[in-house]
């Protein structure tokens, strides 16, 4: 009798922000990314754009308020 072993797939997310303030976005986590990394230019006032957060999404746990 084999066991199998159920994987979630848990897809990650990087949150970036402007450090201004003006601009937020989100994309999918791309290896090398860490928290209070530069990683590009506003598109609205040329300042940088930082990334403020990482997290994962778990399939099948949804919050919904
Ligand atoms: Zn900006």
């Amino acid at each position: 009798m084999s066991s199998n072993q159920q994987q979630q797939t848990v897809t990650v997310y990087t949150v970036i922000k402007c450090v201004n303030g003006d601009y937020e976005t989100e994309r999918p986590f791309q290896d090398g990314d860490f928290v209070l990394k530069i990683v590009g230019t506003c598109p609205k006032d040329g300042g940088n754009l930082y990334i403020s957060g990482i997290y994962a999404v778990v399939p099948g746990e949804k919050e919904s308020s």
